[in-house]
């Protein structure tokens, strides 16, 4: 079956056409700047292209991937017909998805009433799914959630302790991100380090600009670092993660700002670009640290610290670990964050084997064989994860 996975935001729609009995990917890319001046980047068997296209909406930009995807010469498929599910990436589903759901017009409805906890991406999320249901209203269409996974976390874990009607009011709960990350990522370590997945207890590390950790118990999320919204938790690329809440009001009677431009300055203006000011980047983090840079290398300290505070929260809330995994952009990839990180984990009895740490981008066993808990890099892959969902549904 070819599942074309797509995924949209305000501005801009990614797309993956997977094989889902291969799992191979057989083209992908994303239109960027929809509603601006538009561009689309295609690839497909090795092949980049990047075009300046007229995108004033998401219906043309699908219309225009489906062009590309069936086009005669750098096309995939012969028609549209050999496009058998589309799997749409959702952000928020509240408390009424604990799982992926075929699409119709009651679940739209339903996922329109947890747009107010997600604002700018699930309306954008919905526009994508109206656009591609009327470019291929033949075809199932599913909803996967990244706050799905999540729903298995007790109370304890998702209750702040905040008057009580304003969860049974307006459900202000923890609902964590990166569900599909975490799903997959989780289970893929207990194959790897030989665990029974029902049975194991496991924290998954997602350090890519977005950020998060999940404690997954005999195969479920018992607790995660995001939040109600995916501001929670870690130090990001722009993100602030957990700060003091009354900083919000100091800040704003200091700077004469409003709750939400100071909002909008803890998603886009904090995190590791506001503490380095050098860039959201943690490759030019690194970078400018080497060279001297006082502010990066506190940034990177203020990450790691963060990330080791928090694996050693869901140690606890887990009574153990069976094994760790990191993914993600600076966990897949950066040997420094990874370092600093299980140099920080010595009290669980984790020891780093230096010449594994050297590898990236594949999957590593990154601690010694005397290792108390095993360190792994798992490669994420939603876009796969999506496209299994799919499959699995239709
Ligand atoms: P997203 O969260 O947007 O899906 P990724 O998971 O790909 O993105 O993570 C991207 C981030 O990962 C980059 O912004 C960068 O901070 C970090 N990153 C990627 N590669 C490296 C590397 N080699 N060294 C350090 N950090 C890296």
């Amino acid at each position: 079956m070819n599942i074309l996975v797509v995924n949209c935001g305000s501005s801009s729609l990614k797309f993956q056409l997977v094989d889902s009995e291969t799992e191979q990917v057989k083209a992908s890319g994303n239109c960027e700047r929809i509603g601006l001046d538009g561009k689309i980047v295609y690839k497909s068997g090795g092949k980049k292209t990047e075009t300046k296209s007229s995108l004033p909406d998401h219906a043309v930009a699908i219309s225009k991937v489906l062009d590309m995807l069936t086009d005669a010469k750098d096309g995939v498929i012969n028609s549209l017909d050999e496009i058998h599910a589309i799997g749409h990436r959702l952000v928020h589903g509240g408390e009424k998805f604990s799982s992926s759901v075929v699409i119709d017009e009651d679940i739209i409805k339903e996922i329109e009433t947890c747009n107010d906890l997600a604002p700018l991406h699930n309306p954008a999320n919905i526009l994508g799914i109206r656009a591609c249901q009327r470019a291929m209203p033949r075809i199932k269409h599913v909803a996967v959630f990244d706050t799905a996974f999540h729903q298995t976390m007790p109370a304890k874990a998702y209750l702040y302790g905040l008057p009580k009607e304003y969860y049974s009011k307006y459900g202000v709960r923890r609902y964590g991100f990166h569900g599909t990350s975490h799903s997959f990522v989780s289970k893929r370590l207990a194959e790897l380090a030989g665990l029974d997945y029902e049975n194991s207890k496991l924290i998954i590390c997602h350090i890519g600009s977005g950020a998060s950790i999940a404690a997954v118990k005999n195969g479920k999320s018992i607790d995660t670092s995001m939040g109600m919204t995916p501001l929670e938790g870690l130090v990001m690329g722009t993100r602030s993660g957990d700060i003091d809440p009354a900083i919000i009001e100091f800040i704003c009677q200091k700077e004469n700002i409003s709750v939400s431009e100071m909002t909008m300055v803890l998603n886009k203006k904090s995190g590791m670009f506001g503490l380095s000011g050098v860039s959201n980047d943690c490759r030019d983090i690194i970078e400018a640290s080497e060279n001297g840079n006082k502010d990066a290398a506190n940034a990177l300290d203020v990450l790691a610290y963060r990330i080791i505070k928090y694996i050693g929260a869901y140690y606890m809330a887990l009574g153990g670990a069976d094994a760790i995994a990191l993914t993600a952009g600076a966990g897949e990839n950066s040997s420094e964050i990874r370092k600093s990180i299980m140099d920080g984990l010595s009290a669980i009895g984790v020891e780093m084997d230096e010449e594994a740490n050297k590898k990236r981008g594949e999957e590593v066993l990154l601690s010694t064989p005397s290792s108390k808990v095993p360190v792994w890099i798992v490669p994420t892959n939603e876009e796969l994860a999506i496209a299994r969902e799919t499959a699995r549904l239709v």
